[in-house]
C-alpha cells in the first residue's frame, strides 16, 4: 500500500507529475464508479475545511465513503495498482490540512456500516467511524465505567486508536481489547489490543494500517456512578478549553510534567497571532481559528512558537496535530 507516499513518477517534472496523476486519480474514479457498490461515495474536488474542526485546508482529489470493509479494500488495491496516493482521516479533529489540499484519494470511514456502537456486559464493540462521545454514552448506558474520558475528545474511533488519544490519566489503548485493522498488505487482521505497540500520541501499527473496529474492555458499574464522572470530565474540560474553532493541542508535552501549554503561557505567547489564526488565551496549547484564518497562517504561527520556545528554554516542539497535504503553489 502506498499511503501517504507520492509514488515516484517517469517524469521528474513536477507539472508533468501533477498531470499524470490528475489522469490517473479520474481513471480510478472511473473505475470505482463501476465496481464499488452504489452505497459508497465519491465526491471529487471535494473541500476538506469543512471536514476538520480547525476548519482549514484546500480539497481531496477524491474523497471516499466506502460502505463496507470489502469496498475499502477494493478501493486501496486500485489505488496502488493505478499508483495513486491514498489516507484516511477520521473526524479531522486532529489534522491540519494545507491549503493546497491533498492529492490523491481521502478515505473516510463515515458510513453507518463503520459507525456501529453494540454494548456486552463489560466491552463495547465500535467500528472506526463511530464518534468517541457516542461510544462513552453507550457505554454509560449500559453500565460500563472505565471510557468516561472518551466524552469530550471530538473525534472517531479510527482517529482516536491512530493517536492512541488521551485524557483525564486514561489512553485509548487501556481500554482496547481487541482491535481489527487493514494492514499494511491488505489483509483484514484482528489482534489483541495488548498486543499492539501504542505510545504517546501514536499507534505505530496504524501509520501504514487502516482501523476498522475495536472492542473496547471497561468494568460493570452503574449508568448514574458514570453519569457523574462524564459530567465532571466534562465540566473541567469545558473550563479549560477555548470554544473557538482547532484542532485540540497543537504540540506534545515535552515531558509528562512539563506540558507544553504552560510551557507556551510561561513565555507571554497566549494572544500571539499570524492572520486568522491564534495563540488561545484559554489554553495556550490550542491555536484557534477566528474564521479567517488559512493553514499558512496556522502553521507559520506554529513555527513563531517552536522559535521562541527553542530559543528562549532550549526545548523543541514536536506537533501533536498531524499535517497533510500541499501548500497552495
Ligand atoms: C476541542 C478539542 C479537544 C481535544 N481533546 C483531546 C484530548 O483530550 N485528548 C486527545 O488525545 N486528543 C484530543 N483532541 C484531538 C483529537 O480529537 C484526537 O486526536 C482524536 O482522536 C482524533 O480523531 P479524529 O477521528 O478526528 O482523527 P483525525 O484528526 O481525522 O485524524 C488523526 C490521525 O488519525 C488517522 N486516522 C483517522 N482515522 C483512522 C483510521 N480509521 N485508521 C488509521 N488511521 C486513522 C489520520 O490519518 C490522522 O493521522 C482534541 C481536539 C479538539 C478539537
Amino acid at each position: 500500500m502506498n499511503r501517504w507516499l507520492l509514488t515516484p513518477l517517469q517524469s521528474a517534472n513536477p507539472i508533468e507529475q501533477a498531470a499524470s496523476l490528475a489522469i490517473r486519480v479520474t481513471d480510478l474514479y472511473d473505475t470505482l464508479r463501476t465496481v464499488l457498490p452504489s452505497g459508497c461515495a465519491l465526491h471529487r474536488e471535494e473541500p476538506l475545511a469543512k471536514r476538520t474542526t480547525l476548519r482549514v485546508g484546500g480539497p481531496a482529489d477524491l474523497l471516499i465513503e466506502p460502505d463496507s470493509e470489502n469496498s475499502l479494500r477494493v478501493a486501496v488495491e486500485l489505488c496502488g495498482q493505478l499508483e495513486v496516493p491514498w489516507c484516511v482521516i477520521g473526524r479531522g479533529s486532529n489534522l491540519v490540512v494545507r491549503d493546497g489540499g491533498v492529492r490523491g484519494v481521502v478515505f473516510i470511514l463515515s458510513h453507518p456500516f463503520f459507525c456501529r456502537i453494540e454494548s456486552q456486559p463489560g466491552r463495547i464493540y465500535a467500528g472506526a467511524g463511530a464518534r468517541l462521545k457516542a461510544i462513552a454514552v453507550a457505554a454509560r448506558q449500559a453500565g460500563i465505567g472505565g471510557m468516561e474520558f472518551l466524552e469530550g475528545i471530538p473525534g472517531s474511533l479510527g482517529g482516536a486508536l491512530r493517536m492512541n488519544a488521551g485524557a483525564m490519566g486514561r489512553w485509548t489503548f487501556d481500554a482496547v481489547e481487541r482491535l481489527r485493522y487493514l494492514s499494511a498488505d491488505g489483509e483484514i487482521l484482528d489482534v489483541e489490543g495488548g498486543s499492539v505497540q501504542a505510545d504517546y500520541r501514536s499507534c505505530p501499527l496504524l501509520r501504514s494500517g487502516v482501523a476498522l473496529a475495536a472492542i473496547l474492555r471497561g468494568e460493570l458499574s452503574d449508568p448514574e456512578t458514570v453519569r457523574g464522572k462524564m459530567d465532571a470530565y466534562s465540566k473541567k474540560r469545558w473550563a479549560s478549553q477555548p470554544s473557538q474553532p482547532s484542532a485540540g493541542c497543537t504540540f506534545k508535552n515535552p515531558t509528562a510534567t512539563l506540558p507544553a501549554g504552560r510551557l507556551i503561557d510561561e513565555l507571554g505567547l497566549k494572544s500571539l497571532s499570524v492572520g486568522g489564526a491564534r495563540v488561545s488565551d484559554v489554553h495556550a496549547n490550542f491555536l484557534v481559528n477566528d474564521g479567517s484564518a488559512t493553514a499558512r497562517d496556522v502553521l507559520r504561527l506554529m513555527e513563531l512558537v517552536r522559535d521562541h520556545v527553542r530559543e528562549l528554554r532550549g526545548i523543541d516542539l514536536h506537533p501533536e496535530v498531524e499535517i497533510i497535504g500541499e501548500d497552495l503553489p
